[in-house]
């Protein structure tokens, strides 16, 4: 069974293009939301996150407390890392469960998508990687109609902690363009139809 990565920068479209594998039937694993799940539930990640960033983490009811975590490791690259250094291998564990089903059920691929994958190391765990690319403005603009919240120096900052489109199209073995210079369902398609045969 293939394991099949896909990645791209805020607002490339990932979200979309793996909604459009997943309509084709394709199993998708979600990483950002697979993570904070286990955040929120997973008793021995609670116990580590607990310990490095304090009880204010969780709430009195025991619910995680994203506005005091996001403020500990706010423009402070060492607890950003020690967060990852956490939450990543126990994502990469779950994956592995999640695969180990996958795989007894008779998939001819999966699909695993992250915005961090290659930061995450997670693409170690995987056989090829797809980026989508689009370019930073159009990225940007898509960003700020979608998430009302964020300021446009929000979306620079968050842009400016990932890898670099060219890296990321250096590394991929496969793009789908999503810049509007092509449809993109044709190349969803042919992907498709490669990595099932
Ligand atoms: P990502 O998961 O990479 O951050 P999304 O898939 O959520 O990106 O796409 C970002 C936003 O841009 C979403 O609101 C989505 O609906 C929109 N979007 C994505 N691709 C296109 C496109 N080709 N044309 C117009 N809007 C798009």
């Amino acid at each position: 069974m293939l394991r099949i990565g896909i990645t791209g920068g805020i607002g490339s479209g990932k979200s979309i293009v793996a909604r459009l594998f997943a309509a084709l039937g394709v199993p998708v694993y979600d990483s950002d939301s697979r993570a904070k799940h286990l955040m929120a539930h997973d008793p021995q990640l609670r116990a580590q996150l607990l310990a490095a960033f304090g009880p204010e983490t969780y709430t009195a009811e025991g619910v995680l407390n994203r506005v005091h975590l996001a403020q500990r490791v706010f423009k402070d690259a060492a607890q950003v890392a020690q967060l990852n250094g956490l939450v990543h291998p126990r994502v990469g564990a779950d994956f592995e469960a999640w695969v180990a089903t996958q795989k007894a059920a008779g998939q001819p691929y999966i699909l695993k998508e992250a915005a961090l994958l290659y930061e995450s190391g997670a693409y170690r765990q995987l056989d090829r990687i797809i980026t989508v690319y689009a370019p930073p403005e159009v990225r940007a603009a898509r960003v700020l109609s979608r998430d009302t919240h964020r300021s446009p120096a929000d979306v620079q900052a968050i842009m400016s902690q990932q890898l670099s489109d060219e890296e990321k199209l250096q590394r991929a073995d496969y793009v789908i363009y999503n810049d509007d210079s092509q449809f993109v369902l044709p190349q969803v398609l042919a992907l498709d139809e490669a990595f099932r045969q």
